[in-house]
C-alpha cells in the first residue's frame, strides 16, 4: 500500500487530535468507576406493570457495563426492608436476597432509611444484617441490638478500592425528628453537617481521593451538605433516598452534586468517576429503567421463586374482588402530588369508619399508599395487600375548624413536591399556593353547604378520621389540638376490601374520575386569588 499525502496528513491530524485531547486518566489504561445509584426500592420485581424499574435490568446494566471495561459499584439509597407486601410476610428478607444478587455482581453500598426500622423490636433488622452480603454504612448510626456481631456490622467512614484509586463514603440516615423511626436498637444521631464534615476529614486523612455522600434524607438537608465541597474540594457528589422522585442539583466550584432516583428504581443514576492527573471528575446520567432494557434471566429466577412463595401462602392473592371503572392512579407521582381517584375512594371509605353520623372529614399521608402502580380492570387482593404496606388503623376525634386548618398546613410544607405527607382528603376541598412562606400556603378550606360549598368555620367543631399512624405525629402532622380521640379501631384497609366487595355484590365498579370542575385538591395558578 503506498500512503497518499493525504493518507500521511489524515494521520497526522489523528495523532494531533490525540495529544490535544485531555486524556480523563493519569495512568494508561486507566479504567472508569461506574456507580449505579437506587434508593427506595420496595418491590423484588418491576412495577407499572411491568414496564418500569426492578433488580433485574439494573442486573441487566451492571453486566453491560463491566462488558465495556468499567469498574461497576452499586450503591442504595434506603428505605429497602419495608414496607411492602411481601415485608409484611418475610421482613424485607426478600429485598435482602435481591440485593445479595447485586452485590454479587458488583460490590453494594447501603444507607438505612427509615423504614428499615420500621418494626419496634430489632429482630428483622438483625436477621436482615446477618443475611446481608452487601455492606452497611453508617455515620450518624449506631446499632444497640445487644447482638455484637450486628452491633458491630457498621462501616463507618467507609473507603474502597477500584482501579488503583481510594474512594471514600460518609453515609447519613433520616434523624427523628425529620421523620425518621426512633429505636432504642437503632440510634440516629448528631447534626447532619458535622457528621459529615468530621467524617469527610477522617476520609481525607485516610487517603480517598474521592469522597462522595450516601444519604437517606430531606433534598433541603442534602443541599446544605453539598456546599461542603467549598472546604474539601474531593467532595464531589451525594447520590441519596426518601424523596421518591428523580433529583438533581447540579454542582459547582463550592457545591457537590445531588442526585436521586425514583423509586422502586424506576429512575437511576450512572456516575462515571475518571481521574485526570490524580484529580478526580464526574459525569453523570439519568437512566430511565424501562423496557428498553431486558430483565436478566438469572435474576428473574429469583424473583419468580419469591412470587411463587407470595402464591403459595397467599393462594387468592389474584382472585378477583371487584371491577375498576377506570384504571385508578396509585401511582406515587400523583398521589404525592396531586388528587388521585385511587385514594379519593380509599379515604371515602374513612369519614364512616366509626358509625353513624359520619365524620365531617377524613385524610391520610399518601405515604400510606405502597402500591405504586395503576389499578386496572379486576381489582385483585394483590391490589389491596400492596395499595396497604403498612397497618392501617384509623382514629376518630373532634377538632376546631382553625386548629384543622392549622394541623392541615403540614401537608404542604417544605420546597418540593412529592411528598409522602402530601395528604389526599375526603370530605372538604383544598387551594394551595406553595409559593407562600410555609404554614400560610392554605388559601381556601372549604366544606360542603346545601349542596355549595363554603370556608371553615373556625370557631365551630368538626369531626375527623385519620390514620394512627399520622395521628400519633407520623409525618410531622400535629394532633396536640384534637379531643375525644377514639382508641385505633377499624383498620382501612378492610374498609376498602369491604367497599369494593359490597360493589361487586351490587354489580357496580369501582371509582371515578377525578373531577376538573371540582377538584378536591387545587393548585393556586400564578396571579390567581383563589383556586374555587
Ligand atoms: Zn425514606
Amino acid at each position: 500500500m503506498k500512503y497518499t499525502n493525504t493518507m500521511v496528513l489524515a494521520l497526522l491530524l489523528i495523532l494531533a487530535a490525540c495529544t490535544a485531547q485531555p486524556v480523563n486518566s493519569s495512568v494508561p489504561g486507566e479504567a472508569t468507576i461506574s456507580i449505579i445509584h437506587l434508593n427506595d426500592t420496595y418491590r423484588v420485581g418491576d412495577v407499572e406493570e411491568g414496564r418500569r424499574g426492578g433488580y433485574g435490568r439494573i442486573a441487566t446494566l451492571v453486566r453491560e457495563l463491566q462488558a465495556q471495561g468499567k469498574i461497576v459499584r452499586i450503591t442504595h439509597g434506603g428505605d429497602l426492608l419495608f414496607p411492602s407486601l411481601e415485608s409484611q410476610l418475610w421482613n424485607g428478607e426478600q429485598m435482602v436476597e435481591a440485593l445479595n444478587f447485586l452485590n454479587d455482581l458488583a460490590p453494594t453500598y447501603f444507607v438505612p432509611g427509615n423504614h428499615e426500622f420500621d418494626r419496634r423490636t430489632s429482630g428483622a433488622v438483625v436477621d436482615a444484617v446477618r443475611k446481608s452480603e452487601f455492606k452497611w454504612l453508617g455515620d450518624n448510626l449506631h446499632f444497640e441490638t445487644g447482638e455484637t456481631d450486628v452491633d458491630s456490622s457498621l462501616e463507618r467512614a467507609f473507603i474502597f478500592s477500584a482501579g488503583g484509586r481510594n474512594i471514600g463514603i460518609f453515609a447519613l440516615t433520616l434523624l427523628p425528628r425529620d421523620g425518621g423511626n426512633d429505636r432504642a436498637y437503632a440510634r440516629v444521631e448528631g447534626e447532619y453537617l458535622d457528621v459529615a464534615e468530621r467524617t469527610i476529614g477522617k476520609l481525607e486523612r485516610a487517603g480517598a481521593e474521592l469522597i462522595f455522600g450516601l444519604t437517606h434524607m430531606h433534598l433541603a438537608d442534602d443541599k446544605m451538605l453539598a456546599d461542603l465541597k467549598l472546604r474539601h474540594p474531593s467532595f464531589m457528589f451525594i447520590v441519596g433516598g426518601h424523596e421518591h422522585e428523580p433529583e438533581f442539583e447540579a454542582g459547582s466550584e463550592g457545591a457537590a452534586t445531588i442526585m436521586k432516583g425514583a423509586s422502586n428504581a424506576r429512575t437511576i443514576w450512572q456516575i462515571d468517576i475518571t481521574f485526570d492527573d490524580g484529580t478526580p471528575a464526574i459525569s453523570t446520567t439519568e437512566i430511565a429503567v424501562d423496557q428498553s432494557i431486558e430483565t436478566d434471566p438469572e435474576y428473574q429466577l429469583l424473583a419468580d421463586k419469591w412470587r411463587n412463595r407470595l402464591l403459595e401462602i397467599i393462594p387468592f392473592l389474584l382472585s378477583r374482588v371487584g371491577e375498576a371503572a377506570l384504571p385508578l392512579d396509585g401511582r406515587e407521582v400523583t398521589l404525592r402530588n396531586v388528587e388521585s381517584n385511587w385514594a379519593n375512594f380509599i379515604v371515602d371509605q374513612m369519614p364512616g369508619a366509626f358509625g353513624e353520623p359520619a365524620a365531617d372529614f377524613a385524610f391520610i399521608n399518601s405515604g400510606t399508599l405502597r402500591i405504586d402502580d395503576y389499578v386496572t380492570d379486576d381489582i385483585t387482593f394483590e391490589d389491596i395487600g400492596r395499595t396497604f404496606g403498612f397497618s392501617s388503623y384509623l382514629n376518630h376525634m373532634t377538632i376546631n375548624g382553625g386548629d384543622f386548618r392549622t394541623l392541615l398546613e403540614a401537608g404542604y410544607r417544605g420546597d418540593g413536591p412529592s411528598k409522602g405527607y402530601f395528604p389526599q382528603i375526603s370530605g372538604f376541598r383544598v387551594c394551595v399556593d406553595r409559593s407562600r412562606p410555609e404554614g400560610q400556603r392554605i388559601v381556601q378550606l372549604q366544606v360542603p353547604d346545601n349542596g355549595g360549598w363554603q370556608e371553615i368555620d373556625n370557631s365551630r367543631d368538626y369531626t375527623l378520621v385519620v390514620s394512627d399512624f399520622i395521628f400519633r405525629g407520623g409525618d410531622g402532622y400535629d394532633f396536640s389540638k384534637a379531643r375525644n380521640v377514639s382508641r385505633p379501631g377499624s383498620e382501612l384497609k378492610y374498609r376498602v376490601l369491604d367497599a369494593i366487595l359490597i360493589a361487586q355484590a351490587k354489580g357496580q365498579k369501582v371509582g371515578g374520575p377525578v373531577d376538573p370542575k371540582n377538584r378536591r385538591i387545587a393548585m393556586l395558578v400564578e396571579g390567581d386569588e383563589s383556586c374555587y
